[in-house]
């Protein structure tokens, strides 16, 4: 597991922000994968998720406060999290102030065009240059669509880890791009689902509100959450020794 927490973002949330504007604003290509615990353990099962997690072209941020209260365990020490639905509002900030195009890929049909109407009106000079729901059949051809328009900024909310795969697999037919795996998060910028509350977010228990709304969530974030702390355990004691 150290091997994410080697590469992973460790400077503050205003400095990855300004990185990524350079890049949008210089054409770059970068794609950012938000990590909780359960991207990691996810990875310890499929090899090709793990591959392109520790792909040099990716960059893996905190999403959530598991990563950096783990860093801080291993002593890499990441400064704070980045949370993913912030990380969009950011993008969907500079795709206006840029006058950028924006590609949405994913949740459901209903959940996109009420996110489209929100940047619409919060971000009137954001061009959303295609958007496509996370039901369609041939994903790799909503891709292929999507490099046709030559994107600025392409969110994926297909969950964990069908959405950095598939951008992952994709992304050599895009010149330019910020691209984001962004889970949950159009369920939340729409509106749909109510994000928590400052209170909960100030004390880093966005993830226990979550659990309180969805609690089908439990069993899989207690069996990823557990085998997460025994392999921090396991590689600090290996790190001592
Ligand atoms: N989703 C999708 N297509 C699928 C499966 C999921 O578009 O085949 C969407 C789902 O509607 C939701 C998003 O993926 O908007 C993320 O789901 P979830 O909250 O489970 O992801 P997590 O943040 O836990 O990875």
């Amino acid at each position: 597991m150290q091997e994410y927490f080697k590469k992973i973002y460790k400077d503050t949330q205003n400095n990855f922000y300004n990185l990524i504007k350079e890049n949008i604003i210089n054409e770059n290509k970068m794609f950012i994968v938000t990590a909780n615990p359960e991207t990691f353990m996810t990875a310890q099962n499929n090899i090709d998720f793990k591959n392109a997690l520790l792909d040099d072209k990716t960059t893996i941020i905190a999403d959530g406060i598991g990563i950096v209260k783990g860093s801080k365990m291993l002593k890499y020490n990441i400064k704070e999290t980045i949370p993913g639905v912030d990380l969009s509002a950011k993008l969907f900030e500079y795709c206006n102030e840029l006058k950028k195009n924006i590609f949405l890929f994913g949740a459901k049909e209903d959940v996109l065009t009420k996110l489209v109407k929100v940047i619409n009106t919060n971000y009137p000079d954001a061009i959303i240059c295609g958007y496509e729901n996370g039901y369609v059949e041939n994903k790799d051809d909503v891709f292929n669509k999507m490099a046709e328009l030559n994107p600025d900024v392409i969110l994926v909310a297909l969950g964990i880890p069908a959405q950095e795969l598939f951008i992952y697999n994709n992304l050599d037919k895009f010149k330019k791009g910020i691209f984001v795996g962004v889970g949950g998060s159009f369920d939340v910028l729409s509106g749909v689902k109510k994000r928590a509350p400052k209170i909960f977010r100030n004390l880093h228990l966005e993830w226990f509100y979550r659990l309180l709304k969805e609690p089908k969530r439990c069993k899989r974030f207690f069996s990823n959450n557990v085998k997460y702390i025994f392999k921090l355990k396991a590689c600090k004691n290996r790190r001592k020794n």
